[in-house]
């Protein structure tokens, strides 16, 4: 029987519980899940502190963490184009087949439905809290970030010394106004 494969994009910097709890609510309703990782090429960034490859490495160590049987998904680098009315072909050739888009991104969603793609609107979980920017804000200003987000991005963020990247990116940004 053909495999029901469904994808899952987002920019993930970093990873948080959001996302884990969004993909184990999919792997339940498909048979393998395309996790693409968004904006590959930009790290270095106040809102984009992470790497593709760092972002990857906190993604697959939380699957594992969670025990996810690795033939069920694909974690894919996307980078971005300057042409929406294209992506969804570049996101098509850098992925295996799928047919159900999840996203809760306005723009993500009109731009598969009108190729024709089933979209659907994954459920928020505590969104108020469980977002990147969220998760940004607090590492800046040193409250608990940590409880929002899986034991992997803690070890990956405490490797390269992630903490200290983003905080250095800010004092650059303020100083550059
Ligand atoms: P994101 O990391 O904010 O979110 C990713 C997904 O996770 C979203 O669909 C969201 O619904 C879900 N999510 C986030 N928090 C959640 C929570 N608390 N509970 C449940 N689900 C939650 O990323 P994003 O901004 O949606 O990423 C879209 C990517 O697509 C970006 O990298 C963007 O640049 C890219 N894109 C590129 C083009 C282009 O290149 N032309 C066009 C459209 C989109």
């Amino acid at each position: 029987m053909e495999k029901i494969r469904g994808i899952l994009i987002g920019r993930m910097q970093p990873v948080h519980n959001g996302h884990m709890q969004i993909i184990k609510k999919i792997l339940d309703e498909v048979d393998e899940i395309i996790i693409g990782i968004g904006s590959a090429q930009i790290s270095h960034e106040l809102k984009d502190p992470f790497t593709a490859g760092e972002r990857i490495m906190m993604m697959n160590q939380s699957l594992a963490d969670m025990d996810v049987d690795p033939s069920r998904y694909y974690i894919i680098p996307m980078q971005d184009i300057n042409f929406n009315a294209i992506w969804v072909s570049h996101v098509k050739m850098l992925t295996p087949p799928f047919s159900i888009v999840y996203s809760g991104n306005p723009l993500v969603k009109q731009l598969f439905s009108e190729e024709g793609f089933e979209v659907r609107q994954p459920p928020l979980y505590d969104r108020l809290h469980l977002s990147g920017s969220e998760v940004r804000r607090r590492i800046l200003a040193d409250e608990d970030w940590m409880e929002l987000v899986p034991e992997a991005t803690v070890k990956l963020l405490n490797e390269i010394n992630g903490i200290e990247r983003l905080k250095n990116l800010s004092v650059k940004e303020i100083s550059d106004l």
